[in-house]
């Protein structure tokens, strides 16, 4: 049905073959509805934030016409952590990306973190656990792969604010199939940050150095 109405969409600018195999992206941008996540400014709290940011991405993506990009929630309402892991347990994307703006640690903190899951491995005892592990150990791999790339190029908005990459375990995260990252974009707690991720500006320069991102995966996917 997507893929159809996207051939519609797109069959004057680029050819049904790139269209087919679009590669599936979830964005989840965190909070929602009663969950506010931090507040920033003048009412902007970071459930507005994160959603802006998860559009502009969608938009960014969609225009090559060689993604097809799912949002967990595309407008404000309340969405559990249960619901989000749903999504991409039944989406199979190839890339899950979820979105916070961070707070605390000082006035000081600034910058973006970017979070993979755990690398703990349960004890092998049979071949099929084996297989498991080398499969989450390929996720894993894949999910620090991106890491990498978005860290390098979230440096164009956020220069010399790269916090790392930090493997640590996450809900969201934790257990799935698919390579993914928690994205914690700008740092409420710093004047400057706070400032930054609400301007319209800053925000597409986000969004345009994620989607950059996520291309360039995939360009090195061998896919
Ligand atoms: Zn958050």
């Amino acid at each position: 049905m997507v893929i159809a109405s996207a051939l519609l969409v797109f069959s004057g600018s680029v050819c049904a073959e790139e269209v087919t195999s679009a590669f599936t992206v979830i964005i989840d941008p965190a909070h929602g509805g009663s969950d506010e996540g931090v507040v920033l400014s003048r009412g902007v709290t970071e459930k507005e934030v994160t959603v802006d940011i998860a559009r502009l991405i969608r938009r960014d993506l969609e225009k090559t016409g060689k993604y097809h990009v799912v949002l967990t929630r595309d407008s404000d309402r309340d969405t559990s952590i249960f619901e989000r892991r749903s999504a991409v347990k039944k989406g199979k994307p190839a890339l899950f990306i979820s979105i916070h703006v961070n707070a605390g640690f000082g006035s000081d903190a600034s910058g973006y973190e970017i979070y993979v899951a755990g690398r703990e491995m349960p004890p092998n005892e049979n071949a099929g656990a084996i297989a498991g592990d080398m499969m989450r150990t390929e996720t894993i791999n894949e999910s620090v792969r991106f890491a990498r790339i978005v860290q390098r190029n979230l440096n164009e908005v956020f220069p010399r604010e790269g916090r790392g990459i930090r493997s640590a375990p996450a809900a969201i995260l934790d257990g799935l199939a698919v390579p993914g990252v928690v994205l914690e974009l700008g740092f409420a707690t710093n004047a400057a940050n706070r400032k930054k991720v609400q301007e319209e500006e800053a925000g597409d320069a986000i969004a345009r150095q994620v989607s950059a991102s996520i291309r360039e995966y995939f360009a090195g996917s061998g896919e």
